[in-house]
């Protein structure tokens, strides 16, 4: 998500950089190039202008400071208006209410509510809320059918709803069932349509006025950018709206939609769709993104989902086999997985500093999950007893693996190579106290 705009305004202060001192002349010029920019990101033009004033105004008056350089100082008031763009701060759900508490998910036909409807259930299972789904688009039955396969998927229960019930009803009953169940949030995925249409607006009313929810959650498809921002616009004078929720942000490389919403609705982005999987859910963090459209890269969120994935009981294990020389093809698998279980390898890279300029270099190290792909469907063809020991993996057993999984014996002898060289590293790296246990280490 917004490679094109992170490329765009990297030109424009890399020009800036070049220059000594900064007049008002160049700023009015790199503002200049910040708006075509932010244009061409597909933002709203109101909010375009309001940016530029602002970010002027503030570069122009500033106080110059010592710490800085004027590129710098320039960078910094954009990085400060973009978080203000976005939002400010992440804003979490209101959940403390009177339980159950309701969501309700409002949106166009296809912008992905029964999607997220479920994506947020399991995110809040995972916090240890007791989530109810609820499926009340009774004009495709096909929606209430998706979310039931969705809720088995990710083991959350689904409200039993038909096709003939009023959606109203449905949303009654559902409230009822999860009192009486101790269920605490229900998710509320309701109807949408092509287009606006006053039917459906009067029966999303007609739910919100008979369930309260705390939270209306406006759902778009990022990719259709402007567009969004306009249906949006629509439902927020119909509906109590409280947040937005953005899909399809993973494909979305200009972010018109992300820049523009909180300014044009005054309701907050509160999490973005990043992919079509179960956990392809992120909150929303207004500072982090900034951070990444100026191409500062996301160490944060970074480090977050390393931390959700790694497991630390198995990383002490880990260091412990490392100190012993034990590590094996079967440890490695399991940092393979590991990696994977982050997410795309594209979306890990997308949050490392700097990334977006040597993606320009050639020769550039690639995300490669074919590979990765690949050495996991290799060591997974091995025994145990090879896994364990792969010094006895030799030609015959070599020929046999590759045909296991499919691979060709030259990526097999390349797997072993990568192993053994990885090996050695850690041997080297262990002579030099790098990896010294936890009791070497000075706290
Ligand atoms: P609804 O009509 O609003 O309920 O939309 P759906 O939840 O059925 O979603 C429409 C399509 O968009 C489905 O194919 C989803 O898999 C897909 N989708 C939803 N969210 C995302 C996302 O964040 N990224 C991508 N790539 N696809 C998504």
């Amino acid at each position: 998500m917004f490679e094109n705009l992170t490329d765009r305004l990297e030109s424009v202060f890399k020009k800036l950089r070049g220059q000594g001192v900064l007049t008002e002349e160049n700023i009015q010029e790199a503002m200049h190039d910040v708006r075509t920019a932010l244009l061409e990101a597909d933002v709203n033009l109101g909010v375009v202008r309001d940016f530029v004033s602002k970010v002027t105004a503030k570069a122009v008056g500033q106080d110059v400071l010592d710490s800085l350089s004027p590129g710098q100082q320039v960078i910094k008031v954009v990085h400060d208006e973009l978080v203000r763009l976005l939002g400010s701060e992440a804003q979490p759900l209101k959940l403390n209410g009177p339980q159950p508490v309701v969501i309700m998910m409002a949106g166009l036909q296809g912008s992905g509510k029964t999607t997220t409807s479920a994506k947020l259930a399991r995110l809040l299972k995972g916090r240890e809320r007791r989530p109810l789904l609820v499926p009340a688009d009774v004009y495709r039955p096909a929606a209430i059918e998706q979310l039931h396969v969705l809720g088995e998927q990710i083991g959350v229960p689904v409200f039993p709803s038909a096709a003939e019930q009023n959606p109203v009803d449905i949303a009654r009953a559902a409230v009822a069932s999860a009192r009486e169940k101790g269920q605490d949030t229900v998710i509320l995925d309701t109807a949408g349509r092509l287009h606006i249409d006053q039917e459906l607006m009067a029966e999303l009313k007609a739910i919100a006025g008979a369930v309260s929810p705390a939270e209306v959650l406006f759902v778009a498809d990022a990719m259709t950018g402007q567009d969004a921002v306009t249906v949006a616009g629509a439902f927020n004078t119909e509906l109590p709206l409280t947040g937005v929720v953005l899909t399809k942000m993973e494909g979305d490389a200009r972010g018109g939609a992300a820049l523009s919403i909180k300014s044009v609705t005054g309701k907050p982005i509160k999490f973005v769709g990043m992919g079509e999987a179960m956990d392809a859910l992120d909150v929303f963090h207004p500072d982090r993104v900034a951070s990444r459209i100026l191409g500062m890269g996301d160490v944060l969120s970074l480090i977050e989902k390393a931390e959700a994935v790694v497991d630390q009981k198995k990383a002490e294990k880990l260091a412990k086999k490392i100190q012993k020389n034990t590590f094996s093809l079967d440890d490695f698998l399991d940092q393979i997985q590991q990696i994977k279980r982050m997410g795309s390898l594209e979306q890990i890279m997308g949050m490392i500093p700097g990334i977006n300029k040597l993606k320009q270099l050639q020769n550039a190290p690639k995300p490669d999950a074919k590979q990765l792909a690949r050495t996991e469907a290799i060591i997974k063809s091995m025994t145990m007893k090879e896994r364990n020991n792969h010094r006895i993996i030799d030609a015959s057993r070599r020929q046999r693996i590759a045909k296991g999984s499919g691979t060709t014996v030259a990526e097999v002898n390349q797997v072993l190579k990568s192993f053994a060289m990885m090996l050695k590293m850690m041997r080297q790296m262990k002579e030099k106290g790098i990896l010294a246990g936890a009791k070497h280490r000075k706290v």
